[in-house]
């Protein structure tokens, strides 16, 4: 449920509103915006009697909210949510580039391939320590190492880091990550998601290869009610019968979850087509469609990546890329209404 306040409403009686709520049971999320002002409530209202609500001298109205997820929801909090990373802002009208290889390597790999995206224009480093590989057989990642050398290029260029998280027991080695990434295998494993929004750091939850906006907004829902507020959605492409790519991006997903909700939404056209010829006119593709921002594996010598090889970008390309995404946005705002 959502109470909408008038413009002038007096303290004295809105802390006595949610004093009262409160003891209900309900938890109460006030919103201040510049034109109105809302209260957002979680819990059961079943019983609260939305006409005696509607009644009191500082509300201007009351709806429910149909849907099952409340903190995401953007009738709770009309505003974009805007997330400080390091020196970087995501969402609010910025497109960030988040830009990196698929798994860490070596010192001089991740090193090599941040120092390049960032005099591109990226204003995040992406890199996988712990990876998530459909064969046991394949490279898992270098784990622990794999965070230290991401902090080491993290020292080396300012660039701050998101890298995924696979399990709860790893969290203990996050604590120079900067947004933690949770993968689209692990988008509803719910324990996570949960212990996720008992701590402070930016969570990216990306899409599960199967599933819909509304499971995936109940995922953001599961980190937000523990308390984190500071969720990120990223669209990775999901599995259709199509062979050709190795997903389909679904583009449709960022406006429509742009009014759905008030999280920032990122594509990742690297996983989505899973093919560096495709790679730059659907990150092109997603600027249009208003992303937030792009995550893209960039590698300083693909042919020999020990993952996602054949979707990897050299910092040459994604130069190039990275200059025309920046010019479209740029471009973009000039045309807003
Ligand atoms: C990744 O970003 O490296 C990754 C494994 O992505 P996804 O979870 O989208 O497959
Ligand atoms: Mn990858």
């Amino acid at each position: 449920m959502i109470i909408i306040l008038k413009q002038k409403t007096d303290q004295h009686q809105l802390e006595n509103l949610m004093g009262w709520l409160k003891e209900k049971g309900l938890e109460v999320h006030p919103t201040v915006g510049e034109s109105r002002s809302i209260l957002g409530l979680v819990g059961d209202t079943s019983k609260l009697d939305m006409d005696l609500i509607a009644s009191l001298d500082i509300v201007e109205n009351v709806k429910r909210v149909q849907e099952p997820y409340k903190n995401a929801n953007r009738k709770f909090h009309p505003m974009d949510t805007v997330i400080k990373v390091g020196n970087t802002q995501i969402g609010g009208g910025n497109l960030t580039l988040m830009a990196g290889p698929c798994s860490v390597e070596n010192e001089e790999q991740i090193v090599a391939v941040a120092q390049a995206v960032k005099a591109s224009g990226a204003t995040m480093l992406r890199g996988g320590a712990f990876k998530p590989r459909t064969s046991p057989y394949a490279f898992q990642g270098l784990g622990k190492e794999g965070l230290r050398l991401l902090s080491l290029a993290k020292k080396e260029t300012g660039l701050p880091v998101v890298t995924e998280i696979m399990e709860a027991s790893q969290l203990e080695y996050f604590d120079d990550v900067d947004v933690i990434q949770v993968g689209a295998r692990n988008m509803q494993n719910f324990n996570l998601l949960k212990l996720l929004g008992s701590q402070k750091k930016p969570v990216m939850i990306k899409r599960g290869l199967a599933n819909t906006y509304e499971e995936w907004l109940m995922s953001a829902e599961y980190v937000m009610s523990e308390g984190n507020e500071n969720v990120i959605l990223c669209e990775r492409g999901i599995r259709t019968f199509e062979t050709q790519t190795r997903n389909t991006l679904d583009l449709a997903a960022i406006p429509l979850l742009r009014n759905l909700t008030h999280l920032p939404i990122i594509a990742d056209p690297s996983h989505a087509t899973g093919k560096i010829a495709l790679i730059p006119a659907m990150a092109t593709a997603a600027v249009a469609a208003g992303t937030d921002g792009l995550l893209i594996e960039v590698h300083n010598d693909p042919t020999k990546a020990l993952c996602d090889g054949p979707q990897s970008l050299r910092p040459e390309a994604f130069d190039k890329l990275a200059r025309k995404l920046l010019a479209l946005h740029e471009f973009l705002k000039t045309q807003e209404d």
